[in-house]
């Protein structure tokens, strides 16, 4: 079944799950974490609208690959087409605010990474992207001073600060949409801070947004 996007008070968004368009290491010290030098352009890769999944749905199936790290990462729903934007127009055009998910199959990203080769197998596979829903952008919200967390079986895991971003969110879709079209329904997500590490089975997660979300899954 597609994806539907939903605001949080579960009401459909109508904009159709397109591309989630992704940046690898905008946080420094999660470059660092990796032993990955730090970019100087921020890198850019794709899943695929059907990598996506329900942030509450139970994690399960993804572990039919082998062990699946976890990345929290603040995922923008994106409202307009947009192409070419400047980093002072971009923020208008995001017409949400949620949580995601960058499950990631370490081992055969290194042995990608190793080989030269796309990491779309480690990646982009069904069930990579759980996706939350959306709270809705009203009026003027201080993209600067996002904050987010995860904790697993209530143990502080991740947290992030758009401030922190090596790339912050304008600038970072003024760059996105240099090379990608955007357009409404696509999902940005916008790099994992440190502490990220393998998935346990039989978890309990946590997932907090300051925009306004509070959202809860399990591992089994
Ligand atoms: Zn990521």
């Amino acid at each position: 079944m597609p994806f539907t996007t939903r605001f949080i008070d579960g009401l459909e968004t109508g904009l159709p799950l397109g591309k989630i368009l992704c940046v690898g290491r905008n946080y420094a010290e999660h470059a660092r974490e990796l032993n990955n030098p730090v970019p100087t352009s921020p890198i850019l890769f794709i899943k695929p609208s059907t990598s996506a999944v329900e942030l509450e749905d139970p994690i399960e199936r993804q572990f039919s690959h082998g062990d699946v790290h976890f990345e929290t990462e603040l995922a923008l729903l994106i409202g307009e087409r947009m192409s070419h934007v400047s980093a002072d127009e971009a923020m208008n055009g995001v017409a949400g605010g949620g949580l995601a998910l960058d499950l990631t199959l370490r081992d055969v990203q290194s042995t990608l990474k190793e080989k030269g080769h796309p990491w779309e197998r480690a990646k982009a596979f069904d069930g990579a992207c759980p996706l939350s829903r959306f709270v809705p952008v009203e009026g003027d919200v201080d993209w600067e001073a996002v904050t987010f967390h995860l904790d697993i079986n209530g143990q502080r895991q991740q947290s992030g600060k758009t401030s922190d971003m090596l790339f912050g969110l304008p600038a970072l879709l003024e760059e996105m949409t240099r090379t990608f079209t955007l357009e409404p329904g696509d999902v940005i997500l916008t790099g994992t801070p440190s502490g990220v590490g393998q998935l346990p089975r039989d978890a309990v997660l946590g997932l907090s947004l300051s925009l306004g979300l509070d959202v809860g899954t399990r591992t089994r």
